[in-house]
């Protein structure tokens, strides 16, 4: 697995990680896939309070049990318990769920109706006291990115985890040069358009399985390579099959030549810009 510094927390992360939604469908699967990831380095792991309502931490807290010393662990805090308060006893039950004593990062899950600085007072509460290494945010547009640092100060937000796939290119724009400055690392979530993978006989579908078969690789690894070009991006797909997970993991040793992004770049233009979705 390859790993790069998680931006200006010069922590070094696994390139590909592992996303959890919706593993609560068939815990025992879900945990077999997790602890796949983690013997092939996909150590970042991904959940949320929101998952299952608390069962997919659950299960998260089950596959890590005994290596959480090798993961970095990150959970997420729904908008509706963004306040001082709220924070703390989300994270302090999440925690809990997760059989652990503390979080690598915590983020808001998207943006919320409380003001963002309290949130950022409890995130930072929570750093305080050991419960959290590092505080993020998801969702969350280049004018909500530079509020949280206005607030913050500079180096304080540790990611924004946002929606980047093949069709959805929006950050390119704007949101991806401006975190690149600042290093803050972007989060790549539904890498394969959460199972709305371009299909095979699709202009863009040919595309990718011809670089695929240059590489002896497969479409969905192309993918993945593609997204995490950039350095200072990491991606998160979710699998609940092993298979699935090694297929993922691999795509961690496959780099793409400048020739071959530029014909990725060609099947799936870059739309125009567009506002984050809330989830
Ligand atoms: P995704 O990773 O884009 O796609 C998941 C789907 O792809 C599943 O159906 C999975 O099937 C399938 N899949 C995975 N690897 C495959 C492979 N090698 N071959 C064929 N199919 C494969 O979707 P996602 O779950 O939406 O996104 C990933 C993670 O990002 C989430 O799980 C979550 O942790 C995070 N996320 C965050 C937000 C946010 O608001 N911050 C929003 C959405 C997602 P199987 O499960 O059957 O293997």
């Amino acid at each position: 697995m390859t790993h790069r510094e998680f931006g200006w927390t010069g922590v070094r992360v696994p390139t590909l990680g592992q996303g959890t939604w919706s593993m609560e469908r068939d815990t025992r699967r879900a945990v077999a896939a997790l602890r796949t990831g983690l013997d092939l380095g996909m150590t970042h792991v991904d959940t949320a309070e929101m998952y299952g309502a608390g069962r997919v931490e659950e299960l998260v807290g089950e596959a890590i049990a005994g290596r959480r010393d090798r993961v970095f662990l990150v959970s997420k805090v729904l908008p509706e318990h963004a306040t001082r308060a709220g924070v703390i006893a989300a994270c302090e039950a999440s925690l809990a769920r997760l059989g652990t004593d503390h979080l690598d990062l915590y983020l808001l899950h998207w943006p919320s109706r409380h003001p963002l600085g309290p949130t950022i007072e409890a995130f930072e509460r929570l750093v305080a006291s050991g419960k959290v290494r590092f505080w993020g945010l998801s969702n969350f547009d280049v004018r909500g990115l530079a509020e949280a640092e206005r607030l913050a100060g500079p180096r304080r937000c540790a990611a924004d985890q946002v929606l980047y796939h093949l069709e959805e290119r929006a950050i390119e724009h704007d949101l991806l040069p401006w975190c690149a400055e600042r290093r803050v690392p972007v989060v790549a979530y539904s890498p394969f358009g959460s199972g709305d993978f371009p299909d095979p006989r699709s202009a863009g579908g040919r595309v990718l399985a011809a670089v695929a078969a240059a590489h002896d690789a497969t479409p969905r690894q192309v993918a993945l390579a593609y997204l995490v070009r950039h350095p200072g991006v990491f991606a998160i797909p979710k699998a609940s099959s092993p298979a699935h997970v090694r297929e993922n993991a691999a795509a961690a040793a496959l780099t793409l030549s400048p020739d071959e992004v530029e014909r990725i770049d060609r099947a799936f233009p870059r739309r125009r810009r567009r506002t984050l979705p809330t989830l």
